[in-house]
């Protein structure tokens, strides 16, 4: 099959200890699966052929590798993780000139796999693609699923063998603040020059040195940050090598949106203190940011300078949360301009709605239409706090732009993954048609907008990816 992917690699020119060249594992039997036709014609790629996508081949201009950094996972330090199953293949200049890397995830062991067998299942890879593509239809910044491939070959985890794929991931880059880390906890200054040098001309062109790098970073995570709070997004694993420079989302393993609004609400089997609750990922942005801090202060010989500029910048993060968050529910609510004062308008309603156990999304998205109260139980404050809503003279349009009506519900990528099992793609299409205009979707769609019933509802999504 004829393939044509314009690399131009930077990250291989590197020095050799940011990364291992390695070619990915070849498998059994490529099956295309899903491609991202549009992404495709966005990165320069003309054409296909799955047996690239699936790492068998390795295309021409690739300079395969597998990336080195560290990170602290749920809070303690692991000194060295890096690509444990993915491979990056190289780099292409996209139409809008900017540079955009192509990975492959699950394509076999590396040098970091450890005890893990560098591989996905199907279910994983799937979720990835279609909820980093949701996330992209609403209008949030995140790394790309450009193609789903399957591997022909079982893959064990503790349900037993399952169908092996291969997900092709599109991200600004893939750095991360643990690929700070990694130099900084090793005392490898040089190379922390180099990769602050690297990250800076290829984020950040404008920024001055590696405090500049710094705000510059904080500013895209509390943006970031701010807009998944704003469509009911939870994580699940924001540790600092999940944590990227560019202000990508990555790494969407035990993630959800929620149903029913909650501030405590936690998805991930394996997140028992909550740390990553929903409510809790704003502050966890901010200790995310204090790690970046703490690598990058290594840079300088004034080490107390640095730790009061680095200090500075780190605490005026929660004020630049503030202010998104604001914006952002603000905008839901309809206010171009919300100002402090509309703050406590903006938390009684999510403080009735949590009360209420009400649907985030369908809340917000009933929110300028006649029904809005039947999504409350107790109709009465709803009602009395929609009067109060309404001398603020909402601007409809802009909820309509700033509430999406539909959102990749854990319930329906359940069993989406349950039919692509069973070779049934047709409900993930379905998805993916219905998710890439998520502020205006066809009555047809009208079943995927409903919350799960009782048996529906989809406790906990697991790491055993
Ligand atoms: P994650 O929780 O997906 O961000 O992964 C954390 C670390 O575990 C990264 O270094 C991954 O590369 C590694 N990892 C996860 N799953 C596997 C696997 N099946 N085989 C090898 N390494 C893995
Ligand atoms: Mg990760």
């Amino acid at each position: 099959m004829s393939l044509h992917i314009p690399f131009d690699n930077s990250y291989a020119t590197l020095p050799n200890g940011f990364y291992s060249r390695l070619d990915p594992t070849p498998v059994k039997d490529a099956q295309m699966l899903a491609w991202n036709t549009a992404l495709a014609t966005e990165l320069g790629i003309k054409g296909t052929d799955p047996t690239v996508f699936a790492g068998s081949r390795v295309p021409d201009g690739a300079t395969p590798l597998a990336q080195l950094y560290a990170g602290h996972q749920f809070g303690s330090y692991n000194p060295q993780l890096g690509d444990g199953r993915a491979i990056l293949l190289g780099e292409v200049i996209d139409a809008n000139g900017r540079r955009r890397d192509i990975q492959l995830k699950g394509s076999g062991p590396t040098p970091y796999s450890r005890m893990g067998d560098g591989r996905a299942w199907l279910g994983p890879v799937l979720r990835e693609y279609v909820v980093s593509e949701a996330m992209h239809g609403l209008g949030i910044p995140t790394t790309r699923a450009l193609a789903a491939v399957a591997t022909g070959e079982p893959v064990y985890r503790e349900q037993g063998a399952l169908p092996g794929a291969v997900l092709t991931r599109i991200a600004a880059s893939h750095l991360r603040v643990g690929t700070f880390q990694i130099f900084a906890h090793r005392g490898q200054i040089d190379d922390l020059r180099v990769l602050t040098d690297y990250a800076i001309a290829r984020h950040y062109p404008e920024a001055d040195g590696p405090m500049g790098l710094l705000s510059a970073v904080c500013a895209a995570q509390a943006e970031l940050v701010s807009a998944w709070m704003s469509v009911g997004f939870i994580h699940g694993v924001m540790n600092t090598d999940n944590c990227t420079i560019s202000g990508e989302t990555i790494d969407y393993g035990p993630c959800a949106f929620m149903d029913a609004h909650h501030e405590g609400r936690v998805f991930s089997s394996i997140d028992q203190m909550g740390r990553y609750a929903f409510g809790n990922q704003p502050r966890i942005a901010v200790w995310n940011m204090a790690q970046l801090a703490t690598a990058l202060i290594q840079l300088f010989d004034d080490k107390d300078k640095a730790v009061k500029d680095a200090t500075a910048i780190v605490h005026a993060m929660p004020e630049q949360l503030q202010a998104a968050w604001l914006r952002r529910f603000g905008a839901k609510l309809g206010l171009a301009n919300a100002t402090p004062d509309d703050q406590p308008l903006i938390e009684d309603l999510l403080t009735l709605m949590q009360a209420d156990g009400a649907d985030f999304t369908n809340s917000f998205a009933a929110l300028n239409t006649d029904t809005a109260h039947d999504q409350f139980t107790n109709r009465a404050a709803f009602d009395a706090w929609a009067q109060r809503w309404a001398q603020r003279a909402p601007d409809i349009d802009l909820m309509k732009r700033t509430n999406p009506q539909i959102i990749p519900r854990n319930h329906r990528i359940e069993a989406m993954i349950e039919a692509a099992v069973a070779d049934d793609m047709v409900p993930f299409e379905r998805l993916m048609n219905a998710l890439t205009t998520p502020y205006d979707v066809g009555s047809d769609f009208d079943d995927l907008r409903r919350p799960p019933t009782q048996t529906e509802i989809v406790p906990a999504t697991f790491c055993g990816t």
